[in-house]
């Protein structure tokens, strides 16, 4: 493990050791280190960063996918010396109580010259560089899994190519325009038109049929995903895929030949889902009785059909689950009773703005809910 005060120099005024301030510090990295891991099977800093808000994914991604702006990542990372080595110190402490097995990782990234390594410092320090690609696993985990784990933190990155979403540029090599929507490809943080990327005999097979995508990326011998960033949400949003025509003509011969399996399977997919959500709108309207017992039964059973069919197709366990919790279910209690015991609706209508409406009908609503509380 590598000493993080090797190159920061500690700060006079950190907080001591053992002082509420610096254990709750404490804490907040070892509950983020362990969601991480959680999640991912493995952690390493830049997931810790990231868990912790201190990384913001969109910055990650951005770097991953080889974007001009993110030569580096470090800048990104936004915390000051004295925290940074302090969550370094922490997350290695909670690697050693927990006897965590190091996996080296790679960061790629695949340009038209093939893959090239990205750099998370800016001086590229072997030492450092070597610490944010260490990821941690359980030691415990069978030899399968750790081989897969290994395999993913190590797959070579997807060739890349982004639709534009600004109308100016040009092509760095032949100089063409490249107007809004035109595709690019990223080299050295240069972009790169098509034709110069070699990648202008692929075609474009937009993304939606997950069966034909998978079989004609499989198929192809150079494909490209296609993303687009999405400025309000703040991320790349996969377009499809850029296939060569050979894999895609063999692709639609493939699903074509599948399709009725495949239709029996989404069918009994879409059994079990609607099975799920009836189960989630009987437990809703449990939970709702049991928060709420002077509630009718029939507007309980309403708000949790309404509920349910919001949610549809996507309940899933997590989902249900967090859709049961107490504050879960008074939003729903609540936006029921604004929309059918208040004149909320009639107030919208007539051009009240949304939070006047809502300030003028809440009385009304704490009145219900405290009716049906039994209170
Ligand atoms: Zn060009």
């Amino acid at each position: 493990m590598i000493d993080p005060m090797r190159r920061l120099r500690q700060d006079p005024n950190s907080e001591t050791e053992g002082s509420p301030r610096e254990s709750s510090f404490q804490e907040r990295v070892e509950h983020a280190a362990e969601a991480a891991l959680k999640r991912n099977g493995s952690v390493g800093p830049l997931e810790l960063f990231q868990e912790m808000r201190l990384l913001q994914p969109v910055h990650v991604e951005g770097w991953r996918k080889g974007n001009e702006y993110y030569r580096t990542l470090q800048p990104w990372i936004q915390v000051g010396p004295d925290k940074f080595q302090k969550t370094i110190r922490h997350f290695q402490e909670w690697v050693k109580q927990h006897g965590l097995r190091p996996i080296e990782a790679t960061y790629t990234h695949r340009g038209p010259q093939g893959i090239e390594q990205l750099q998370v410092t800016e001086d590229g320090d072997p030492e450092w560089e070597k610490f944010y690609r260490t990821h941690y696993a359980p030691a415990d985990l069978p030899e399968k899994k750790t081989a897969q784990l290994a395999a993913k933190l190590n797959r070579p990155p997807e060739l890349v190519v982004f639709e534009k979403v600004s109308d100016e540029g040009n092509c760095s090599e032949c100089g063409a325009e490249l107007p809004q929507g035109a595709y690019l490809l990223m080299e050295k943080g240069q972009p790169l038109c098509l034709t110069c990327a070699d990648l202008d005999e692929l075609v474009f097979l937009p993304a939606g049929d997950a069966a034909l995508s998978r079989r004609a990326h499989k198929h192809s011998s150079l494909a490209a995903v296609v993303v687009r960033f999405n400025r309000r949400h703040k991320r790349y949003e996969r377009q499809g895929l850029l296939v060569t025509e050979d894999a895609l003509a063999r692709a639609e011969d493939e699903c074509a030949a599948d399709a009725p399996a495949r239709a029996v399977a989404r069918a009994r997919a879409a059994v079990a889902r609607e099975e799920e959500d009836r189960e989630f709108v009987a437990a809703l309207a449990e939970a709702i009785a049991q928060r709420y017992p002077a509630c009718p039964p029939e507007e309980a059973r309403q708000i949790a059909e309404h509920t349910g069919h919001r949610h549809s197709g996507r309940v899933g366990r997590s989902a249900a689950g967090r859709a049961l919790d107490a504050h879960a279910v008074d939003l729903a209690v609540i936006a029921h009773i604004r929309h059918t015991h208040t004149k909320y609706d009639e107030l919208l209508m007539r051009g009240t703005a949304r939070l006047d409406a809502r300030a003028l009908i809440r009385e009304g609503i704490d009145r219900v809910l405290a009716k049906w509380s039994g209170a």
